[in-house]
């Protein structure tokens, strides 16, 4: 209804403010925007929002943050690409702390659904040892090997959700997000993702005129990546469904990172020369989303065509990058 107050955690984030600004969109005129960052680090913001500055670890901080909500979208997390999340394992799974305050807060106040965005790195490493694997569809997550750290904290606080429905009788939805691209994604300074981390390298060359990047591995590992506006849409979707269990949230374009150079190459109009680094963190050799539930459920699935979202990611992150290197 539109004066249900909407809140959404991690709403500074990439995802969190697309999504307040779709919520926005929708009519839904009452929407709260928390994050721990300084408002004017936030990817974008939207001022009809009531902007909140909050550290959700902290029990009384998610208390004000519900306060008179009834519904609850939690994208907060202390994360990143693969670098980040290799060399930052406690500081990931203490984001524990931020959905287990946010559960005890809305069970013990008026929300009546929550939302958890969980990852696709809960899935078992053994699943994903060859690049031109099966997509993963929503068992294989158990026998539960999930990524170090990030993943092991997304499996616990998609249980947490569990149960809380259960014992307490919260409505709760959980989504398990593929690789999430697009423009006002992070693009540089250690946590972004592979389509970021390729379209700065590849505009780096351009505007350079020194056409060579790194990549990390030897290029063969392959992924699928989803834009944002598929993903916002899918989280509205997922939240407003009867789907009780945790559901796969991705494109199942796949494609190897050489490929994905390849495309960037393309939208770019120049090559590059791939210096390759082996020991670089390259995260599991495979990994793609089986959509078969989510077409079951809603009838949808992401389908932007991954050469059409990296065009407008491209752009923008050129930009950026065009915009760091001009002289003041
Ligand atoms: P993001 O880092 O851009 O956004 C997360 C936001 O949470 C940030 O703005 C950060 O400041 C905020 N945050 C972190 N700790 C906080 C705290 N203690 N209190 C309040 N705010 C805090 O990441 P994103 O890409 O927008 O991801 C959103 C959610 O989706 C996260 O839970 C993430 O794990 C999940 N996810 C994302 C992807 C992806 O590819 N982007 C893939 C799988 C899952």
């Amino acid at each position: 209804m539109a004066d249900d107050l909407i809140v959404v955690a991690g709403g500074g984030g990439f995802i969190g403010a697309q999504l307040v600004r779709r919520v926005l969109a929708e009519g839904n005129v009452k929407v709260r925007a928390v994050d721990y960052a300084p408002v004017e680090q936030w990817h974008e913001v939207s001022k009809d929002a009531d902007n909140l500055v909050l550290d959700l670890r902290l029990a009384d901080a998610c208390g004000e943050a519900l306060a008179g909500a009834s519904t609850v979208y939690n994208l907060a997390a202390d994360m990143g690409g693969m670098g980040f999340i290799e060399a930052n394992k406690a500081r990931c799974m203490l984001s524990v702390l931020i959905n287990t305050h946010l559960l005890e807060s809305a069970r013990r106040s008026d929300v009546r659904r929550y939302f958890f965005s969980s990852s696709a790195c809960v899935y078992a490493a053994s699943k994903q040892l060859v690049a031109d694997l099966e997509p993963l569809s929503e068992n294989d997550a158990y026998p539960a090997d999930a990524e170090d750290g990030y993943g092991w904290e997304k499996l616990f606080s998609e249980r947490m959700c569990r149960h809380f429905t259960e014992d307490f009788g919260l409505i709760t939805r959980v989504a398990r997000y593929h690789n999430v691209y697009g423009p006002h994604g992070t693009w540089t300074g250690g946590r972004e993702k592979a389509p970021a981390a390729i379209c700065r390298k590849v505009a780096e060359a351009q505007v350079s005129g020194h056409h060579e990047i790194e990549i990390w591995g030897d290029g063969e590992q392959t992924r699928s990546f989803m834009y944002i506006n598929d993903c916002v849409e899918g989280t509205r979707k997922i939240m407003n469904s009867d789907i009780d269990v945790p559901i796969n949230l991705g494109s199942s374009e796949m494609v190897t990172i050489n490929g994905l150079v390849d495309i960037v190459e393309e939208i770019a109009g120049i090559k590059v020369t791939r210096r390759y680094d082996l020991d670089a963190p390259k995260g599991v050799r495979g990994r793609n989303s089986d959509n078969t539930m989510i077409l079951e459920h809603l009838g949808w699935e992401p389908s932007i065509a991954l050469r059409d979202g990296l065009e407008h990611t491209y752009r923008w992150i050129y930009d950026q990058v065009s915009a760091v290197r001009a002289p003041r």
